[in-house]
């Protein structure tokens, strides 16, 4: 059978090629795809905007797709998966009321409260409540958090370290920011700890977690300077321990899956979990996304040997309570982001990309995000690069091995952490 993978960032070529190792699977289509996913074996990208709901369906009709993954936010949450599936075509992502889990901040902190998830206190002001949001900072006090109520590509989001840069951003997301997306804000107080990544694979009815992960959002050594959409990552996390793993099951994944039934709504998918783990063990959820996390699947999915394609036929039938435990390699994953030099502010393309084989014959595995073939030349076509990730039997030789692979790549203001793991790793 043949998959259509929507997308084009590095957690969409590793879905395509997790999805490629199944002796079931014949071929992978990717809209858009990358670079990578254009040099894969058995893969094809058609060029077609993610939101081209009429485009996606013929490539999905036209290629007799036995399925479509929709990896993105976006087109979840514009009804993506509720459009193909009017068509009679398969989908592997939930539907756009289910994906206001991500796309509407107050809506996510209303339903959690609702079904009794632990997550930060917070309070939702419009426009015309500008005086209770700064009543609100007021009375909490600095640090304090202002997010921006729907989707601004991980940039609606100011952890301000005092009062006046709180009411700054308040003021700045009803000025228009962030367009419709900071019409409304969400003020939340200020949580402490590390933060782990714990995704889920739901039916809408049974939620399998996968292992957890822990990501690098800030550009910086010492996780600091602004936010990226992650910089590098691993798995599974010890931060998560086997008991915390287990509360989250109960106290998280599966109050939201039953709360989400409750509301009428059928979620299949992945359930992606930010949890914020405070000094003392406390778990706390700081926001859900309704899709792989990105550069998550790139550390979990090296891990994983349960054919993907078949784990997500049985949440496509719903028969994922029958299917046997997911199978994990054991070991480490290491994942470590090269950007281009600038992000997450601007930044040149189509810098020549040299060493991949290098990199391959390490023993890495190289996840294209911001990659494109031109004129037969491997070129950066946006800020994180590329995705470099390592299995090992212990962290160390999995980050050894991963940046023994980055130093084997190059390409003009190449950028990378040099700490990704310093919390895992003794060297
Ligand atoms: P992304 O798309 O990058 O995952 P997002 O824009 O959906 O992020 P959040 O995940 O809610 O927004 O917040 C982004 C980051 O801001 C978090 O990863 C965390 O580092 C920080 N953050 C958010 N909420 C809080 C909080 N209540 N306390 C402390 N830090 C927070």
């Amino acid at each position: 059978m043949k998959v259509l993978v929507v997308g084009n960032g590095g957690r969409e070529h590793a879905l395509a090629w997790k999805l490629l190792q199944s002796d079931k699977i014949e071929g992978v289509v990717c809209v858009p795809g990358n670079g990578g996913t254009a040099s894969m074996a058995r893969c094809e990208n058609i060029k077609l905007a993610v939101d081209d709901f009429h485009g996606i369906k013929e490539v999905a009709l036209n290629h007799e797709i036995a399925f479509v993954v929709i990896g993105p936010e976006v087109p979840l949450a514009i009804g993506l998966a509720d459009y193909l599936k009017q068509q009679n075509i398969r989908v592997f992502g939930p539907t756009q009321t289910g994906a206001q889990l991500e796309s509407s901040k107050s809506w996510a902190k209303g339903f959690m409260k609702d079904v009794g998830i632990p997550t930060a206190q917070w309070g939702v002001f419009t426009e015309d409540e500008k005086t209770a949001a700064f009543e609100f900072v007021d009375r909490y006090g600095a640090p304090i958090v202002v997010k921006a109520d729907g989707l601004a590509a991980g940039k609606g989001v100011t952890v301000a370290a005092t009062v006046e840069e709180a009411k700054a951003a308040i003021v700045a997301a009803f000025g228009g920011q962030f367009g419709m997306a900071g019409e409304c804000v969400v003020v939340e107080e200020f949580l402490h700890g590390q933060e782990a990544s714990v995704l889920a694979i739901t039916d809408g009815e049974t939620i399998r977690p996968l292992l957890p992960a822990q990501d690098h959002k800030a550009i910086g050594e010492g996780d600091t300077g602004p936010n990226t959409g992650g910089m590098g990552v691993y798995a599974p996390a010890p931060v998560v321990t086997d008991e915390m793993m287990a509360r989250v099951e109960t106290e998280v994944l599966q109050r939201a899956i039953a709360g989400l039934k409750e509301r009428g709504i059928d979620y299949c998918g992945i359930l992606y979990a930010g949890l914020m783990i405070s000094p003392e063990g406390e778990v706390k959820v700081l926001e859900f996304n309704c899709r792989f996390g990105d550069p998550e699947t790139q550390a979990i999915l090296p891990l994983l040997e349960t054919p993907l394609d078949e784990l997500m036929l049985a949440c496509i039938e719903k028969r994922l309570a029958d299917f046997p435990p997911l199978r994990w390699k054991s070991g480490a994953s290491a994942c470590v982001v090269m950007a281009s030099g600038g992000y997450p502010g601007s930044y040149e393309n189509g810098k020549t990309i040299a060493g991949l084989d290098r990199a391959a014959d390490a023993g890495a595995i190289v996840f294209h995000a911001g990659t494109e073939v031109k004129a037969g030349e491997l070129v950066t076509a946006g800020g994180r690069v590329l995705g470099v990730s390592a299995i090992a039997d212990n962290f160390d030789r999995a980050f050894a091995k991963a940046y023994h692979a980055v130093n084997c790549i190059d390409f003009e203001g190449a950028y990378y952490r040099r700490d990704i793991g310093h919390r895992v790793r003794t060297i």
